[in-house]
């Protein structure tokens, strides 16, 4: 495997672990990236990668983006991120899940752990029967916890509202096409809220099935995967996987917003400011899918109950908007903006 010294994204992290346990077929990056406002904390990916090198950039940029988002948020975290190399048949055992809680409990609180894509709240259970250092645990009526992906879908929908009225004017969802790519845990939570408020949505997954069973529960439509980044609609939701928004595809978009879950959604800095040249607004990735880690977060250091994390992820669209007035007036992309802020924050300006 390459170094990641070697790896354009590799941003003064201060720790990369790499695990491998044969017995329970453990195989696990954990990446830290800064610990300057607190431990590192971000959800546990659980993926199969054509090549180890993608799950260490995987790992790397899901790190750095995971210490902007904390700070962004105001979350006395650093931030981290674990991905967990699955097999192509994505095999997972409670084995190995203890495994990975043992790997994450020698780091002694450096980095907490989390959900992320494939990772459940079930899974979670068995990985916190070997370190305390994991959040996102089932949570009893009222408690804070619990899966996070209501929580982000949440902040998204505030989100994209806010965005809906900076770029559009309007004031309500009602009336507007929504194209939402991937029709997962965020992207099930964005779809309801936003229909409920009477937007019309197109839905796209791999997994047609999925697609298919959000479009009849929301009263969406479903499209290809390979249609959705490129139909014309008020706004696009990347709610699946990141770098999807690069040269190929910017030219092709046909929306006049673009707001999401998906973290690292932009293939480089320069996709940012392709956007900009669009005139296609952008909601950086990791302010606006802070409402999961805010939930984390809480539920962790036991700060708050479920009406502060409300207030704290109601906080998400005035963040945004202070972005886009600063992108204005300075003429720089968002995305950009959002960088050089979280920067400060962490340290590293
Ligand atoms: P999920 O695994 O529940 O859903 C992701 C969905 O995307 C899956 O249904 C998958 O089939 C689909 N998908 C993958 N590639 C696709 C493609 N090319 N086109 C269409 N669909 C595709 O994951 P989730 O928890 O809903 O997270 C979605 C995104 O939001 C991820 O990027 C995640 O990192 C990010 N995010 C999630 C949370 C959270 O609280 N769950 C928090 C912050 C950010």
């Amino acid at each position: 495997m390459t170094t990641p010294w070697g790896l354009p994204d590799f941003d003064d992290h201060e720790a990369v672990h790499f695990f491998t346990d044969h017995k329970s077929g453990l195989k696990a990056i954990i990446a830290v990236h800064s610990t300057h406002l607190g431990p590192a904390a971000g959800g546990a990916r659980f993926w199969h990668y054509a090549k180890d090198e993608e799950a260490l950039v995987d790992a790397l940029r899901l790190s750095r983006g995971m210490s902007y988002k904390n700070a962004m948020a105001g979350l006395p975290l650093g931030g981290g991120k674990s991905v967990i190399l699955a097999d192509e048949e994505r095999t997972k055992s409670p084995e190995l899940l203890h495994a990975f809680g043992k790997e994450v409990d020698k780091l002694g609180g450096r980095y907490i752990t989390a959900e992320d894509v494939g990772m459940s709240v079930t899974d979670m259970i068995e990985v916190a029967r070997s370190t305390g250092f994991v959040a996102g645990l089932p949570n009893s009526a009222g408690d804070v916890g619990g899966d996070p992906g209501p929580h982000t879908a949440l902040g998204v929908f505030l989100g994209i509202k806010a965005a809906v009225k900076w770029a559009l004017g309007k004031d309500s969802l009602n009336g507007l096409h929504i194209a939402l790519q991937g029709a997962g845990s965020v992207a099930t939570g964005v779809a309801l809220h936003a229909c409920a408020e009477g937007a019309r949505l197109s839905i796209a997954d791999i997994d047609h099935a999925k697609a298919k069973k959000l479009a009849d529960r929301a009263g969406g439509k479903v499209v290809s995967p390979e249609e959705i980044l490129s139909i014309e609609a008020d706004v696009l939701s990347p709610c699946a996987l990141g770098a999807i928004l690069d040269e190929s595809t910017i030219p092709d978009l046909k929306v006049p917003v673009v707001a999401g879950a998906a973290n690292n959604q932009l293939a480089t800095p320069e996709d940012g400011e392709r956007l900009l040249a669009r005139q296609i607004l952008y909601a950086p990735d990791y302010v606006i899918n802070a409402g999961g880690i805010i939930n984390v977060c809480t539920e962790y250091l036991g700060d708050g109950d479920a009406s502060l994390v409300r207030h704290r992820i109601e906080g998400i669209p005035r963040r945004l908007e202070q972005i886009w007035a600063e992108g204005s007036e300075t003429g720089t992309d968002p995305a950009s903006v959002a960088d050089a802020m979280a920067q400060r924050l962490i340290g590293r300006a």
